[in-house]
């Protein structure tokens, strides 16, 4: 919790924790809370004020859902190759976006890797959108200004597959960050609640960039068909030879996935997770 200019280890108020148990992600980065520091000075959330905008896994069990909360800025980072340019993903996020009322803001990273006019051919079918498009290489620094301006000022956070090149953009943004990141975090090993690895980034500019692991799964739409497929290939392969159409492959007769599980050819601990994943948390 950051108070002022001063980090302060914050637990909820008991009756807030309970009333809010089911309903949603009891506090999330990004919300305003109302807090009363004790003498020992740590902190008791009180109240948490009603939500500007909310970034909102798809498909989660009400619990699991909510990654953010008051964020302005969605900033969908994808790379050129490793992983390969996705637009069907980005019009995933702007959706996402979109319904949780925060604008978006596209950033396609290691344009290094790609000749430009592929990149551009790429983009044609989003420059109908109203959407604005950063080119960058965090490994050279291009674009990392243009980007720097988009945030300033705002409360923004990125996502995008694993391996788009976040961190590294983060980095690009301000080399310092790290350093600083390392120091909150040991006050946080002090205290008693180190679950979360929350990170929220003070902008040279003013603003914040967001960053928390909840954040980062949403590149993955648990109980979501499609993206299930992207993680889980090999069973969505097997699937296709399942009796029944929108087999569950949990208790169907004649689920080829189930079969495959018995036979070796699908991974038991993945067809777990994947079962897990697809009941939606
Ligand atoms: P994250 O999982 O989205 O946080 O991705 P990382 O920041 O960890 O980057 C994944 C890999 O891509 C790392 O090896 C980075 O060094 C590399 N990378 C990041 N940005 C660029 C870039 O602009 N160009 C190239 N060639 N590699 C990059
Ligand atoms: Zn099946």
């Amino acid at each position: 919790m950051r108070l002022g200019e001063a980090e302060v280890l914050c637990s909820l108020r008991g009756r807030l924790k309970r009333e809010r148990q089911q309903a949603t992600s009891l506090v999330v980065v990004g919300d305003h809370v109302e807090v009363s520091v004790q003498s020992d000075g740590t902190g008791v959330i009180q109240e948490v004020a009603p939500r500007r905008t909310v970034l909102e896994r798809p498909g989660f069990r009400d619990r699991t859902r909510l990654a953010a909360a008051n964020l302005d800025l969605l900033v969908v980072v994808q790379s050129t190759r490793l992983p390969a340019f996705n637009r069907h993903l980005v019009e995933r996020f702007l959706a996402i976006a979109d319904r949780g009322g925060m604008s978006a803001l596209l950033v396609v990273n290691k344009i290094d890797l790609e000749d430009p006019a592929v990149v551009g051919s790429w983009l044609a079918p989003l420059r109908a959108l109203d959407l604005p498009i950063v080119l960058t290489c965090a490994k050279d620094g291009r674009g990392i200004e243009r980007l720097r301006e988009a945030l300033t000022r705002r409360l923004a956070a990125m996502v995008g597959p694993s391996g788009v090149g976040k961190s590294r953009l983060i980095n690009a943004l301000d080399p310092g960050f790290k350093a600083r990141i390392g120091e909150i975090s040991r006050v946080h090993e002090k205290g008693k609640h180190t679950t979360t690895a929350s990170r929220l980034y003070p902008l040279e500019g003013g603003g914040y960039l967001a960053d928390t692991p909840g954040i980062r799964e949403l590149a993955l739409f648990e109980g979501d068909p499609e993206s299930l497929a992207i993680v889980f290939p090999e069973v969505v392969e097997a699937a296709a030879r399942c009796r029944f159409r929108r087999c569950s492959h949990s208790h169907e007769p004649s689920c080829a996935v189930k079969a495959a599980v018995e036979s070796g050819a699908i991974d038991r601990d993945r067809y777990e997770h994947y079962l897990r994943l697809a009941a939606g948390g």
